[in-house]
């Protein structure tokens, strides 16, 4: 049976700033998704940090309206109860007035995947919050690329073929096809910039799905700061594709990624367990694990990924780095470069300041500190 597995998620309101959602904002979410009938064959809610997902199954296909609106009219009734409750940023990525036929685009960032499933379909979410999406890149890059990380490129016949790769340029949306191996160069090109080029998606050489990941830029359809873009990735495992401790394990060191406070820093990103809230200590960027298991489109799980005692050291090292890296304050790369820093508005008045006492340095002056600090080599 061909299945579609799609996960929808916004940040619609936290609890005293972007910490987490309330329980009632959750109830509503849930209220709307169970009273769709039969739209879906299952569904999942929870929580990473102060993002919602909804983990959905149905047969719909990839970018169905009916599937989009039912997550669009869920995160509105999410809206309604953050309202009331005075919950901060409430309807923070609800970027459009009313829904109009894809919620891609109008602020909730959505993973898809259709596929014939398996008898034993295992897929895992990944959920991440005050980062963006080229939060995935290293530790994609790993899974995929990197054998000293995952001996499954070598001895699993398919992994070991190479995949492909789509990624997408976020500030004009198109997308570039990369195969594995030839264009692997290329590839790591494109993976270092993380905040220009992200991973959308990635299958087998025989065009078999694997994984998706919301590529959204808030910024690019807001034109302001509205949050950061916090990414979700589904991932099938299993068989043909990583095992699923291959997939978990590229998250085992904490890579320092874009985000956090006000989404203008780089720190690391903490593995945590499921449905726990950004922490204040200077919002660590936090990404979850969701472990499913489905048949015919059910699910069973999520199983917690990150929850075993192992990720508490990696856990561990997480904070020893993010409070490594805050110790040097403002200081770039402890904050992002001009162009990526999310409040812009504040530091271009700063900026702006500074140009005007900005005055031509004498030239007479600099001529002769030249000359009296000039000695000729011999
Ligand atoms: P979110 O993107 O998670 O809403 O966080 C925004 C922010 O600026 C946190 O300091
Ligand atoms: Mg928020
Ligand atoms: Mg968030």
């Amino acid at each position: 049976m061909k299945i579609t597995v799609s996960v929808i998620k916004a940040d619609v309101g936290g609890i005293g700033g972007h910490t987490k959602p309330s329980d009632g904002l959750i109830e509503a979410v849930r209220h709307t998704v169970k009273s769709s009938g039969d739209l879906l064959l299952d569904y999942y809610i929870g929580y990473c940090g102060d993002d919602v997902h909804i983990v959905m199954s149905h047969t719909k296909g990839t970018d169905d309206e009916e599937i989009h609106k039912l997550a669009w009219d869920a995160f509105e009734a999410g809206t309604q109860v953050a309202k009331e409750e005075g919950l901060y940023g409430a309807g923070q990525d609800l970027l459009k007035d009313s829904f109009s036929g894809n919620v891609k685009g109008m602020g909730p960032g959505v993973a898809e995947l259709e596929f014939e499933e398996r008898p034993n379909e295992a897929f895992t979410v990944f959920a991440a919050d005050k980062t963006e999406p080229g939060a995935f890149n290293y530790p994609m890059y790993r899974l995929f690329v990197d054998a000293l990380s995952n001996t499954g490129l070598i001895v699993n016949k398919s992994l070991a073929k190479g995949v492909d790769f789509h990624v997408m340029d976020v500030e004009d949306g198109t997308i570039a096809k990369l195969s594995l191996w030839e264009d692997k160069p290329t590839l790591e090109a494109a993976l270092m910039y993380p905040s220009r080029y992200v991973i959308s998606s990635i299958n087998t050489k025989d065009g078999e799905p694997i994984l998706s990941a919301s590529t959204d830029r808030l910024h690019n359809i807001a034109g302001t700061y509205v949050g950061k873009d916090d990414p979700v990735c589904l991932i099938r495992t299993q068989k043909l594709f990583p095992a699923t401790e291959e997939a978990g394990s590229v998250f085992n060191n904490p890579h320092y990624v874009a985000g956090n406070t006000r989404g203008s820093h780089n720190m690391p990103l903490m593995p945590v367990k499921l449905n726990s809230a950004a922490t204040i200590n200077f919002c660590i960027p936090i990404v979850e694990s969701l472990v499913f298991s489905m048949h015919n489109g059910k699910f069973t799980g999520p199983f917690d990924g990150f929850s075993t005692a192992d990720w508490d050291y990696v856990r561990e090292i997480a904070t020893k780095k993010a409070l490594a890296i805050r110790s040097q304050g403002f200081i770039h790369p402890a904050t992002l470069v001009p162009d990526e820093l999310e409040y812009a508005d504040g530091y271009n008045d700063r900026m702006n300041i500074l140009k005007s006492k900005m005055k031509p340095m004498d030239s007479k002056t600099v001529t002769n500190d030249r000359k009296e600090n000039y000695e000729d080599p011999d």
